[in-house]
């Protein structure tokens, strides 16, 4: 996956977010990555750092909580944790494939703080 291009449309969305609460500043931005993204947390860091310099994110620190993975079996009706990082994962009571990812995949803001402009 392209570091660069996810850091474009996290900023995309933090612009859209900001304007929406009135936000001027960005000065920190969590954001929830699935274990199975394969992204690189360092090199999106470094991404961000580029992508945001002139937007409203620019020098914002960014914190980066991985999620793990889990699958879910519709046959048993269980989920599980999944260890691997291959897209195939197997059920480990029936030893199906499971049918469903139902984390790991995320790749979302969680939660950023901002400064609003106070002059009017
Ligand atoms: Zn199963």
């Amino acid at each position: 996956m392209n570091e660069l291009s996810i850091a474009y449309g996290l900023l995309k969305d933090l612009q859209h977010e900001s304007e929406k609460h009135g936000v001027s500043r960005v000065s920190r931005v969590h954001v929830r990555i699935g274990r199975l993204c394969t992204i690189v947390p360092e090199v999106l860091t470094f991404a961000f750092e580029t992508a945001s310099e002139g937007t409203v994110a620019e020098g914002a620190e960014l914190s980066i909580a991985v999620v793990p993975a889990r699958g879910r079996c519709d046959k048993c009706n269980i989920d599980f944790d999944v260890e691997t990082d291959t897209s195939v994962f197997f059920c480990p009571q029936c030893g199906g494939v499971a049918a469903e990812v139902i984390s790991g995949r995320e790749l979302e803001i969680a939660l950023f703080r901002g400064t609003s402009e106070t002059t009017s």
